[in-house]
């Protein structure tokens, strides 16, 4: 079910013939007040395409009232305005909670949004919406943690490609809840409860046990890949880090080098003092550390100039922008050249489409890692992938 929320009722009649054809069941909506009044409540896989610049009620009001009302579709946002304005309210979203499936600017490109519907459609990451969503079903600290200690935590690997040789050099973790009853829960969906409770110390040793745990058989396995974890805020306030990963490395036997910490800038926002002790006594022990999210948080080239990072993975959102808008485009030209000038390797996130692939690669970015190279999968499934890189003759690592 799609609804669509447009002021301009020829524009509402072609995103419907598009959601249509694309098998969805739309609704269109002239005014949001009339959307308000008429949909009681969305279901769990309901999207929302919303316009953000409307005469009555703009697109901004209509999510903060869907927030009072508690109801979180997902959403679609557009707008005729500069890209920047959709970034903002994309995080403004993001604030209330809601979840953004994709930014479009006007004119909409049809192929792009029958492109994202199908996205959406065919995922076969199947995403629970989990909490609030799953028949009252409210997860709680005690279940969180629980189910860290239980075992019930999974990781997913999502591969990282060489842009220049395409091979198949590294590997992100992505931690997936496992949960006996709502099936397959994704990070957003309790990473903000497990880091509100500090339940996220006990989960983020648990994910560089088994990361470091994996990337070691591989290594033993013939295939030596390097493998990303992503670590929270509470983590880099915890002095004792950067001993315990250096005891787990020796331990495992694992070169420091093959492990890879990332960041975001907004975790870098707290206790500077200590957060800058941690990342600097990691580096010293050989251990990469990757600056996460790029271009979305606060104050970038201070953080940048302070900490030592060795990889910025620019935002994703200017990477689906970019192929369509050239200030994003921009944007992601200049992170490319910022990174290389500060010595870092530069990885574009989000690569949906042969055109984003092909335009990093002409910018010279490093490496890509989105849906149209590989999904996230588990274990099993990564081993066979890099087997055939290896097998293919690349000698990416
Ligand atoms: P992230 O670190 O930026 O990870 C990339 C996210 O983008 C993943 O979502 C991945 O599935 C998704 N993704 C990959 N390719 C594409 C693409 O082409 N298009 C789109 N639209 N999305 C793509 P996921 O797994 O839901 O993780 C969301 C976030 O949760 C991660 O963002 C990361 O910040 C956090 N996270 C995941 N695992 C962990 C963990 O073990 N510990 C901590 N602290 N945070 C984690
Ligand atoms: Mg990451
Ligand atoms: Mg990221």
């Amino acid at each position: 079910m799609i609804y669509l929320l447009d002021d301009e009722p020829e524009i509402l009649t072609l995103l419907s013939d598009v959601a249509e054809s694309s098998g969805l069941v739309a609704h269109t909506y002239t005014y949001g007040q009339d959307l308000l009044d008429e949909v009681a409540e969305f279901s769990v896989d309901a999207i929302l395409m919303l316009d953000l610049q409307m005469p009555q009620m703009d697109g901004i009001e209509v999510m903060r009232r869907l927030v009072q009302a508690q109801m979180s579709p997902r959403l679609i946002l557009m707008s005729g305005q500069d890209i920047g304005v959709l970034y903002s309210a994309e995080k403004l979203a993001r604030a209330h909670g809601l979840e953004v499936i994709a930014s479009l600017s006007k004119p909409i490109s049809i192929k792009h949004f029958r492109q994202v519907l199908q996205e959406v459609a065919i995922s076969p990451e199947v995403r629970v919406l989990g909490a609030d969503h799953s028949g009252g079903h409210e997860i709680d600290e005690a279940e969180l943690r629980h189910a860290i200690g239980d075992e019930q935590m999974v990781l997913h690997y999502q591969p990282q490609f060489d842009l220049a040789s395409g091979a198949l050099t590294s590997v992100e973790a992505l931690v997936r809840w496992n949960h006996p009853e709502l099936g397959l829960i994704f990070p957003d969906r309790f990473l903000p409860l497990a880091e509100r409770t500090g339940a996220i110390g006990e989960l983020t040793s648990w994910v560089i046990e088994e990361a470091v745990g994996q990337a070691q058989r591989w290594y033993q396995d013939g295939l030596p890949v390097t493998v990303s974890a992503n670590i929270s805020a509470f983590d880099i306030t915890s002095l004792t880090l950067p001993e315990q990963l250096a005891e787990l490395l020796t331990s495992t036997r694992l070169d420091p080098t093959r492990l890879v910490l990332e960041l975001t800038e907004s975790a870098l926002m707290g206790e500077l003092v200590t957060s800058l002790d941690i990342l600097t006594r990691l580096r010293l022990k050989g251990i990469e550390l990757s600056i996460d999210d790029f271009g979305t948080g606060y104050s970038s080239l201070s953080q940048l100039h302070r900490v030592p990072f060795t990889e910025l993975k620019v935002d994703r959102s200017f990477i689906m922008a970019m192929s369509e808008d050239q200030e994003a485009r921009a944007i992601v030209k200049t992170c490319i050249m910022l990174g290389h000038e500060l010595n870092m390797k530069v990885v574009g996130e989000g690569v949906e489409t042969q055109r984003h692939f092909d335009i990093l690669r002409d910018l010279g970015c490093d490496r890509g890692q989105g849906y149209f190279l590989s999904r996230p999968a588990g274990a099993e499934q990564i081993t066979k992938q890099l087997q055939e890189s290896k097998d293919s003759g690349h000698s990416g690592w």
